[in-house]
């Protein structure tokens, strides 16, 4: 018996308001994992951390890639959108009277526009509250689990673990 014989876990869950992606503030459709899919496994997937988020940033922006830190998540999504919606961002804005200038079928095209221009801003602008990722983490909730080290699936062991040697050592048993 060695001490990694048995490791014990702890699963964090940060409490962000489920109906806003965390990354842009569109409505919440999914639960980002925090870690990819090839890392944890299907077996272990419900057990990562998940946040909730909109369908573009979930599966567009990150897919499965390896960053685990949300607000680094936030930021490649913001640069993400950035590039993708930049040519709203240049967007003129027109106040009521300037639209009344336009025809009709104009008029609704500008006024699209804007809108995007609104949207794609406020995503860039997510989060207002410059403690939301801080009040979501104090509040996370934490669930332990057991392993066994020959159990535990491969990413947890390389996070215990980075000697390879040793790792294959103690699963020889
Ligand atoms: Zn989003």
């Amino acid at each position: 018996m060695t001490w990694l014989d048995r490791m014990t876990v702890t699963y964090v869950y940060p409490d962000y308001p489920s109906e806003s992606c965390v990354y842009c503030g569109l409505f919440a459709q999914h639960q980002d994992h925090l870690l990819p899919r090839n890392w944890s496994g299907e077996a272990d997937r419900r057990r990562v951390p998940t946040v909730p988020s909109c369908m573009e940033c979930n599966s567009v922006f990150l897919g499965d890639l390896w960053i685990p830190d949300v607000q680094d998540r936030r930021k490649f999504c913001h640069k993400k959108i950035r590039s993708r919606y930049g040519s709203y961002l240049k967007k003129i804005m027109y106040g009521a009277e300037d639209l009344q200038e336009f025809g009709p079928q104009l008029r609704y095209a500008i006024c699209e526009q804007m809108e995007m221009h609104e949207i794609v801003m406020s995503r860039l602008r997510w989060p207002v509250s410059p403690t939301f990722d801080a009040d979501a983490w104090s509040h996370a909730w934490e669930m332990e689990k057991d392993y066994d080290y020959k159990d535990a699936p491969e990413w947890l062991k390389n996070e215990y673990l980075v000697d390879d040697s040793l790792a294959a050592s103690l699963a020889s048993g």
